[in-house]
């Protein structure tokens, strides 16, 4: 028998997270992947600017913009056109803010760069932390649940061994077909099935010089032929292809790639050599509950929706960080008995509304943007592909300025935070108003020596003091005595105060505010409260 703190089922994107969260913070854990999860599998582009600050906190996001297979300064630029051919319709430019630049509201820009990519970097750095195993071609395939612990059997499935793994908690990052979901019995709700599409990796060397429409992360199909979407996957001819909403009686197999690809570009001699196809049906579901006892639930094994907006993984990495600070706070022993009750009611909310959103992004894609004449020649068909570039430019931007639910994502009704007794500010979609209001993201800013606020953020607890230091001593005692790792930030920076509305504020591990106030209050019951201990 095997010991481990923590063992999670899954090494994707949201397992992987998991183990770097748990391993920078010295907890022993071991993800268990059945596959190799190497090759082309068409999946995540855009690593978003939040997924990005949890990089940068953990010291790799240098190293992902430099592993990219996109140069940094590549325009992250969306194109609608009838084909890669045809007439422009419509262009966002700088979409989910992945331009280079320094924005005041976040610490690092989006990137558009493969999936496969960032797993490279978020394995290599789990993989380098002591106490991290990550064992690939290994099966989760039996359960057995204590209360005191869980206990595993985990199988290599090339050799046939067997392990058996002792853990305290258990943590089901295994996708939406979820192993741990179904052990639990815990069901998914919504809509399955909403529609096929079809995905295509292809090297086609020619295509970027075989179209007028410049460089662009992604070059939107609306045509009668084969809507769809393309963009690039490196720079020397690597792209992906995802034919949108098939008919039902299509049956991908049927279907031949190349000429699925040539069709929907209009490029009927492009040379395309498939490196993948792999036909997908979106969903839109979330699990019933998260966890069970000792066992919880994160990222595509608790949430499935359209891919239409860039959020699936980025979510679950949501999921990993919320997850793992507090799984780290009770093997440590300063997390109370409460605070992993805190998950779910922190992290469902945000689900739902970014699984609300894809859903809208999804009802308009290149199939319901087409019309007649669309692609005739003349002022017929100029006069309609004006109209439909306004209503692309109307019904599309959300897709693509994410800002207002990526970086305004809220934990309003936790248990282990300190309501200020101001009324919730709206949300939007786009639009992303900084607050410091317990629950929301700290508001970011740039420091006068050029670094980011976030970084001066500890692992822990962050006492930010922006005027005065009354009682700090105390608090800073009473957290030491709780054996809470606590620093305090003292700043007096011109318009911290105003943004923060607030001399004080309490930062959570994860770079939420769990309290703020003008004056610091009793320290035992406030970090009883947000440590998960009243
Ligand atoms: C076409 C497409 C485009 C997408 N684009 C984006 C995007 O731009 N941005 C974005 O954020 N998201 C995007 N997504 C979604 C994203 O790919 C997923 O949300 C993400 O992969 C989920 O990560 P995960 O770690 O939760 O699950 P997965 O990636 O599914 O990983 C789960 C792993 O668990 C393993 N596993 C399962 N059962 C067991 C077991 N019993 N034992 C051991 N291992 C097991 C599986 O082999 C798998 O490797 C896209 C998805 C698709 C299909």
């Amino acid at each position: 028998m095997e010991d481990v703190d923590v063992l999670i089922a899954g090494a994707g994107p949201v397992g992987l997270s998991l183990a770097i969260e748990l391993g920078q913070r010295g907890i022993r854990c071991l993800a268990v992947e059945r596959n190799d999860r190497v090759g082309y599998s068409p999946r995540a582009k855009t690593t978003n600017v939040r997924t990005r600050e949890h990089l940068r906190r953990w010291g790799i996001a240098d190293t992902l913009r430099q592993a990219s297979p996109m140069p940094p300064d590549y325009p992250p630029d969306v194109v609608f056109a009838t084909r890669m051919n045809g007439p422009l319709l419509s262009r966002f430019e700088n979409a989910f803010n992945g331009r280079r630049v320094r924005n005041e509201l976040y610490s690092e820009e989006a990137q558009w760069v493969p999936q496969y990519t960032l797993e490279e970097v978020l394995r290599a750095e789990a993989t380098s932390l002591p106490g991290v195993e990550v064992a690939f071609d290994t099966e989760l395939r039996a359960i057995e649940e204590a209360e005191d612990s869980v206990t595993a059997e985990v199988v290599n499935v090339k050799s046939g061994d067997v392990r058996r793994v002792r853990c305290q908690y258990l943590v089901g990052a295994d996708g939406g077909r979820s192993f741990v979901r179904q052990h639990l019995g815990i069901g998914m709700a919504g809509e399955s099935g909403v529609a096929k599409n079809y995905s295509i990796i292809f090297r086609a060397p020619d295509l970027a010089a075989r179209h007028g429409h410049g460089p662009a992360i992604m070059y939107w199909m609306v045509n009668h032929d084969v809507p769809g979407l393309l963009g690039p996957m490196d720079q020397h001819g690597l792209w992906f292809f995802m034919a949108t909403k098939l008919a039902n009686d299509v049956d991908p197999a049927s279907v031949d790639p190349v000429e699925l690809v040539r069709r929907g570009t209009g490029l009927s001699d492009l040379a395309v050599e498939v490196v993948h196809a792999d036909p997908w049906v979106a969903h839109s579901l979330i699990a019933d509950a998260y966890s069970r006892g000792r066992i919880f639930l994160a990222g595509d094994a608790c949430h499935l929706h359209p891919p239409f907006g860039g959020f699936g993984m980025n979510m679950g990495i949501g999921d990993a960080v919320d997850l793992g600070w507090k799984l780290a706070a009770r093997l440590q022993g300063w997390g109370g008995a409460r605070l992993l009750d805190s998950y779910e009611p922190e992290r469902r909310p945000v689900h739902e509304r970014t699984i609300r959103e894809s859903v809208v992004n999804y009802a308009t894609v290149g199939n319901q943007l087409v019309r007649p004449a669309l692609e005739a020649v003349g002022s017929e068909g100029e006069a309609v592909r004006r109209d439909v570039g306004e209503v692309i430019q109307a019904t599309k931007g959300r897709e693509f300025y994410t800002l207002g639910l990526v970086l305004g994502a809220r934990y309003d009704d936790s248990p282990v935070l300190v309501p200020d007794g101001t009324q919730p500010p709206p949300q939007h979609f786009s639009e992303y108003v900084p607050t410091a209001r317990p629950g929301s993201l700290a508001p970011h800013a740039w420091l006068a020596d050029g670094s980011s606020l976030y970084d001066h953020f500890g692992p822990g607890l962050t006492l930010l003091v922006l005027g005065g230091a009354d009682g700090v001593d105390v608090l800073a005692g009473e957290a030491h005595h709780r054996g809470i790792p606590f620093k305090v930030k003292m700043l007096a920076e011109p318009g911290l105060r105003d943004r923060y509305g607030a001399r004080f504020a309490l930062i959570r591990p994860d770079q939420y505010v769990a309290w703020r106030g003008d004056t610091l209050p009793d320290a035992a019951p406030l970090l009883e409260r947000v440590t998960g201990h009243a």
